[in-house]
């Protein structure tokens, strides 16, 4: 048993469920194992508390179509056929994390629908643990996205924002979500005021606030008005001491969500790099949608046929950008900041569950041990899922509920054995991992 968030790992364990909730966990003798109980030989087999992916977007397939405000494909598929398929079509992404051993999730934002969502995975059986949050609150609006509910919505002023909480707050989000964007024009001082509102009529609520925030500036902004979750690493610039030291101040949790940073720029330039569990795992119709190289020719739109065209400039910004996010993931990390894994799973090419080993790839790229990404998946994850759910997962001990999973080899002697999944358990409800999708 391995319980990263401890550190605490026990070489023969016994670990006793009763229903929904794990009961006992210990060495075999210290166990009082009912007569009755039925019992599992998991000799050779290593046990982890189920995986949590604390970034991920239901209201967005993964595929090529589910973003028209950044690459308009609607002469391909309409909007409106692509937001029908993914809310007739949950279930899948729902199977494919359990497959994953992905037992709960965090959605940061999405139409109001985002809350139809939740409830329905809350109740489905055969589904993670779900957070959520409701609209984007935003300084820009993305009319292409809204069919009369629209995931993100353009706040003008402290006292719209305040009212947005308030009617969000009608829902019980588990976050309120701002999405904090930056440009030449709109530099990060010139929506301070909506943050500072929004943070605060939150917090006053006692409601959490994620916000989405790639540059130092804004970051910063939103860090010193209180925000509880970065949902992304900050990429532009290394972070400096300053910002460190107010992290640590504030105790702001972060995602650092790399796998996404790669995924459109990949897509479009057709050097998509998926990894041997996203083709396995990945809905088989999200990723063949990802072959650029099979649209109309005239359909293509100017931003992937340059990218077709000159790939290697994008590949290079790429790296560009780990070269930063990488660096201050393992700042942030060593200087105790708690990161919790999270992949923002359902943009384009960034595939719902088996994405998060990729990003536990990349955290190993940026120097995070082993046990480190363990606990960012887990404990710490955990924490960023937050309420009364939040504090029984993520771990294993009496009382939280019975979400494990089980590998086959052991991830502490390499991150990539995370994903050799024999077996997935979830409110108690055993699967053989290789049951879970057709
Ligand atoms: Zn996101």
């Amino acid at each position: 048993m391995i319980n990263p968030g401890d550190e605490k790992t026990i070489r023969t364990a016994t670990i006793l469920l009763d229903g929904d909730r794990i009961a006992a966990v210990g060495a075999p003798n210290d166990i009082k194992v009912p007569t009755d109980a039925r019992q599992i030989d998991c000799q050779g087999k290593f046990i982890l508390p189920g995986y949590i992916d604390t970034h991920v977007h239901f209201f967005q397939s993964g595929d090529l179509f589910t973003r028209p405000d950044v690459v308009d494909l609607t002469k391909v598929r309409p909007y409106q056929e692509e937001l029908g398929w993914i809310k007739s079509h949950l279930d899948d992404p729902f199977a494919r994390y359990l497959r994953s051993g992905i037992t709960s999730v965090v959605d940061v934002g999405g139409p109001l629908w985002n809350f139809e969502m939740r409830a329905k995975a809350n109740a489905t059986v055969k589904a993670p643990r779900v957070a959520a949050a409701g609209p984007l609150i935003s300084s820009v609006s993305r009319p292409q996205l809204d069919l009369g509910d629209p995931p993100i919505v353009k706040i003008e002023t402290p006292e719209k924002g305040r009212e947005f909480v308030a009617q969000l707050a009608t829902h019980q989000p588990d976050y309120v979500k701002i999405w904090y964007i930056v440009s030449p024009e709109q530099p990060a001082s010139s929506f301070r005021p909506v943050v500072h509102a929004v943070i605060e009529e939150s917090h006053a609520r006692k409601l959490r606030v994620a916000v989405h925030a790639t540059e130092l500036d804004a970051a910063r902004a939103a860090v010193e008005e209180g925000a509880d979750l970065l949902v992304h690493s900050v990429t532009d610039k290394p972070v400096d001491a300053e910002f460190v030291r107010l992290m640590q101040e504030r105790g702001t949790m972060l995602t650092p969500t790399l796998v996404v940073f790669e995924r459109y720029g990949r897509t479009f330039a057709n050097r998509l790099n998926l990894t041997t569990e996203e083709k396995a795992w990945g809905n088989p119709e999200v990723i063949a949608s990802l072959d650029v190289t099979k649209l109309p020719t005239d359909k293509v739109p100017e931003r992937i046929a340059t990218a077709l065209a000159h790939p290697d400039d994008l590949l290079g910004r790429i790296q560009k950008t780990y070269d930063v996010a990488l660096k201050n993931l393992k700042t942030l990390e060593d200087a105790g900041i708690p990161i919790a894994a999270g992949t923002d799973a359902g943009n384009i090419g960034t595939i719902h569950g088996p994405a998060l080993f990729r990003e536990f790839q990349l955290m190993k790229e940026a120097g995070l041990t082993n046990l480190q990404i363990l606990r960012s998946a887990t404990a710490t994850a955990a924490k960023a899922f937050g309420g009364a759910t939040g504090s029984k997962i993520g771990s294993i001990g009496p009382g939280q509920y019975a979400d494990l999973v089980i590998l086959n080899s052991n991830p502490l002697d390499d991150i990539a054995h995370a994903s050799d999944i024999q077996t997935v358990i979830k409110n108690g409800v055993i699967y053989p991992a290789n049951s879970l999708i057709r």
